[in-house]
């Protein structure tokens, strides 16, 4: 009980150190990061509007979908039909001819994407 040692051996205690809170893991098996990964990427959609070069109101530009190529077209497709426009894909970015921002934020959402406006 009454050892003279010096306190330093404390620091590292395993009850109180490196325990994940969220899954009372320890962090080196902790498995909430992994599946934390998803979330920001799915979360990350944005709607804006792109005008420059472009005639009248531009195009509306959907970017940050974590889809592949061929569900970016599936997905494209169904937009298109939503606004009756046409569009294209192009680098993982979806647009749509004219300014249907408010009408695509809608369908997404209810697409299960929590997408949010940008720009002006
Ligand atoms: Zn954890």
């Amino acid at each position: 009980m009454a050892t003279m040692k010096p306190m330093k051996t404390t620091v590292y205690s395993t009850d109180h150190g490196r325990i994940c809170p969220e899954c009372d893991k320890p962090v080196a098996s902790c498995i909430c990061r992994q599946k934390k990964v998803v979330v920001p990427a799915k979360s990350g959609v944005r709607v804006g509007r792109e005008t420059k070069g472009r005639k009248g109101k531009g195009v509306t530009v959907i970017s940050g979908l974590p889809l592949d190529a061929a569900a970016l077209e599936a997905l494209a497709k169904e937009l298109k039909k939503r606004c009756g426009s046409g569009g294209t894909v192009k680098e993982g970015v979806i647009e749509i001819q004219g300014d249907h921002r408010d009408v695509l934020l809608e369908d997404l959402v209810k697409r299960g994407w929590p997408a949010k406006k940008s720009g002006g």
